[in-house]
């Protein structure tokens, strides 16, 4: 296929063909729970040497999404349960099928004024809705790993600055060491942030933790005496499996007292200052000095949606700039986008951001947070009135930490609940999967999908129970 010269009409049948069969998977969603394609079956769809000559472009859609569809998890489905994951939400989707369709590059107001703009607003929706400073900065990024980098680094910057070192010209070498204080049960892409940034997985102080995942604030007192020089703190919204929130309006005083930086992993947690319901979880969080969330778990946007947000907009411009001559400068108080992430070139991430804050609005977004809380605390007591169901955490949140055998002896609970997870997995009514918690294998729920109403919740109940009883007898 020679390129160029492409009439209209074939650009429109090819969106559209594209369109049609997005909707068709979404249709198609609410029934299919696993994969019937693994990997190596997927791959045996895709594998073939670089082709010669190229095809035409419907064919090589259609080709594409016959090939990928049987592979799909249908992590878009009101009854998937796995890790964290978002729903994609029809409204971000249709606003990243015009992004990629625009190909704006984000990295700056002359190459992309729109996307910058857009940017500019969402930012200032963010910091209303999350209840976080108003002169904050947002860097948007591809998820929260990415988010609680940036965020360190201009952490790093800044705690180094203090004491007269300029990190972001001189690197680590000869620089006064910095003390990492980080809970013990913080999530795993926090220490692939530190690594990352010089200061290492292993080079921390790890706080005990409570029955939850909680950072015990006497412990952190009592570190805190023996502590002197630059200090960042990492604490956390919304532990990965309990949906735990360290105690900020304690922990967050005697930090600052110490002048440490408290940064904040609130991946999912930090959706808790949307609602009222949910928001006294999250008490005192604003007092920190930077928060990473992600828009692709519970703002539903499509993945590629993560915010970098810092309270002290120099530190995270000064650690994140890309200077260069022909790089034109953000006029006198404007936002440039590159700015504050990693990335010069990028695609415009804002355009999706901003599309689901305005079609769910505060209190959409509200409802939104309620529904998941409420449909994770319903297939909770569904499950702990079953004899041999123990739900092992404070269902506060949205995350369910489940036990099987919960009255048999260690090993025997772990092997009936690895049984009975493989059972739920066969019958696909739902999806979820395992985990460890405390040393125990687990069943681990998130409810972080749009259309998990209680109807979905109770029928996810039922087909845990139903699993349950089956390996049970068997
Ligand atoms: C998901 C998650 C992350 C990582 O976010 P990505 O979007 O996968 O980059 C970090 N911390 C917590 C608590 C999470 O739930």
């Amino acid at each position: 296929m020679a390129a160029g010269g492409i009439r209209m009409t074939a650009i429109a049948s090819l969106f559209q063909e594209a369109a049609r069969r997005a909707a068709g998977f979404r249709q198609a969603t609410p029934a299919r729970h696993m994969p019937t394609h693994d990997y190596a079956a997927s791959l045996a769809c895709f594998e073939e040497p670089l082709p010669a000559a190229g095809s035409d472009m419907l064919d090589v859609i259609r080709r594409l999404s016959d090939g990928a569809e049987p592979g799909l998890h249908a992590t878009t489905g009101p009854r998937f349960f796995g890790w964290v994951i978002g729903g994609s939400h029809p409204v971000g989707v249709a606003a990243d099928f015009l992004t990629s369709a625009w190909g704006q590059n984000a990295g700056n107001h002359a190459a992309a004024p729109a996307a910058a703009a857009v940017e500019t607003v969402a930012a200032r929706w963010l910091f209303d809705l999350l209840k976080l400073p108003a002169e904050s900065s947002v860097g948007f990024v591809t998820g929260a790993t990415v988010a609680n980098f940036t965020c360190l680094a201009a952490a790093r910057g800044e705690v180094l600055r203090q004491v007269g070192w300029d990190a972001d010209a001189k690197g680590l070498f000869g620089a006064p060491e910095i003390t990492v204080l980080i809970g013990d049960d913080a999530h795993t892409t926090v220490f692939s942030a530190l690594q990352f940034l010089g200061l290492g997985h292993d080079r921390v102080l790890r706080l005990p933790t409570d029955a939850m995942g909680r950072i015990d604030p006497a412990a952190l007192a009592g570190t805190l005496d023996t502590v002197s020089g630059p200090v960042i703190a990492v604490l956390q919204a919304g532990q990965i499996n309990t949906g735990a929130f360290d105690d900020f309006a304690a922990i967050i005083p005697p930090l600052k007292a110490k002048g440490a930086w408290v940064h904040v992993d609130g991946a999912f947690g930090l959706w808790a200052q949307a609602s009222a319901r949910t928001s006294h979880l999250s008490r005192g969080i604003e007092a920190a000095d930077s928060w990473a969330t992600d828009g692709h778990k519970w703002l539903q946007t499509p993945y590629d949606c993560g915010y970098a947000i810092v309270r002290n907009e120099l530190a995270h411009r000064r650690a994140m700039t890309i200077a260069a001559s022909y790089l034109p400068l953000a006029g006198e108080g404007e936002r440039d986008p590159s700015h504050y992430v990693p990335e010069l070139s990028r695609r415009a991430r804002g355009f999706a951001t901003w599309a689901m804050l305005k079609h769910l609005g505060r209190d959409g977004i509200a409802a939104l947070i309620d529904q998941c809380c409420a449909s994770a605390r319903l297939v909770a007591d569904l499950l702990s009135q079953q004899p041999g169901i123990a739900i092992l955490n404070e269902v506060t949140l949205n995350q369910l930490v489940i036990r099987f055998g919960a009255d048999l002896p260690s090993e025997e609970g772990d092997a009936l609940t690895r049984k009975t997870i493989e059972k739920i997995q066969a019958d696909g009514i739902i999806f979820a999967g395992g985990a460890k918690w405390r040393g125990r294998d687990v069943l681990r729920l998130s409810v972080t999908n749009f259309q998990t109403t209680s109807d979905e919740a109770q029928l996810a109940a039922q087909s845990i129970i139903a699993a349950f009883k089956s390996v049970s007898r068997g």
